[in-house]
């Protein structure tokens, strides 16, 4: 069993990022990101610091707009997000999710201009993906971060047959289309599945995003599967943890990702991916 390990890839990321952003100082262009957050839910915290620690490292400056719930409605972070828009020297923006509840989450992501949408959450972006692997640009970067391990282990996804077990907008739809536009046979699972079991143990390729702590058992993967964990669940002891059972499901894999150190990692690579591709592009460097 290898493991698929999203530190290692990340940092080699970060590596060959760092001396692109250089190469744009260089021309002049200096990259950056603003993330604008709205309360305080501390799991949103730690995922900016994480944001900001990777912006650092590759030389992106990476700008935080912090507002407490009640200084903002739906219509004033559209206007934020307008006047970032306009602004030339801002290169990405992402709001960070969850949004409390009086601000309406659709309308903020449609007002997001789709060429700074460094999340990948437009319609726009999200549209592209679904033309073809060409199209795929400022992909969701969960599933972005997901082809991109596969790719650095070189992992073949043609001709293979590949299960995802969750279909939500961010993770399991997005990472389904890109194994697609890969080649791979795919079967999209979900709460409604009738036969779970029959499916999961089928994938050559299982990818799992369901918010369900070690839900995927041993029993239910193929010997020899390459297994892709996107779940991150923290447990009463407090401890972070997969979809997958690890200990047990990683006795039968061929590769496997860990839980931390796996898609977590490679999500804040893929949006500074996303952030200096949108930099190249804005300023027709490609
Ligand atoms: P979500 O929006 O809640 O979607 C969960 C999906 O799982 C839904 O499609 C749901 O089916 C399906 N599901 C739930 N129970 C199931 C079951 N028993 N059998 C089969 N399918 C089932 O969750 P999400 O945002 O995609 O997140 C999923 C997990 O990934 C979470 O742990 C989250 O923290 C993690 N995540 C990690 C990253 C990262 O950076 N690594 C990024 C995003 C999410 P229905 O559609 O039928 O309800």
């Amino acid at each position: 069993m290898t493991l698929l390990d999203g530190k290692l890839v990340a940092q080699e990321t970060y590596s060959r990022l760092k001396s692109e952003v250089l190469d744009l100082s260089g021309k002049g262009v200096k990259v950056k990101l603003v993330i604008i957050l709205v309360g305080d839910n501390p799991s949103s915290l730690s995922y900016i610091r994480s944001k900001k620690k990777a912006s650092e490292q590759i030389g992106v400056e990476c700008e935080i707009i912090a507002y407490k719930p009640d200084e903002i409605t739906s219509e004033k972070l559209i206007e934020i997000i307008q006047q970032l828009n306009g602004n030339p020297s801002v290169n990405g923006i992402l709001v960070q999710l969850p949004l409390p509840d009086h601000v309406y989450e659709p309308d903020i992501i449609k007002a997001i201009s789709p060429m700074k949408d460094v999340d990948g959450f437009t319609a726009y972006n999200i549209g592209k993906v679904f033309l073809s692997k060409e199209f795929e640009h400022l992909a969701p970067c969960t599933p972005l971060g997901v082809i991109r391990l596969l790719e650095y282990y070189n992992i073949a996804v043609e001709g293979k047959e590949a299960t995802v077990v969750g279909r939500s907008n961010i993770a399991g739809k997005p990472v389904s289309v890109m194994l697609l536009n890969r080649g791979a046979t795919v079967t999209v699972c979900h709460s409604k599945t009738k036969d779970l079991v029959k499916h999961t143990k089928n994938a050559d390729i299982l990818v799992v995003a369901i918010g369900k702590p070690g839900f995927i058992k041993k029993e239910m993967v193929k010997e020899g599967a390459v297994v892709v964990d996107i779940g991150i669940n923290r447990t009463d002891e407090g401890k972070l943890v997969g979809d997958v059972d690890f200990e047990n499901v990683s006795k039968i894999a061929s590769y496997i990702t860990p839980v931390p150190g796996g898609c977590g990692l490679m999500t804040v690579a893929s949006l500074m991916e996303n952030t200096v591709f949108a930099a190249k592009r804005q300023n027709d460097i490609l």
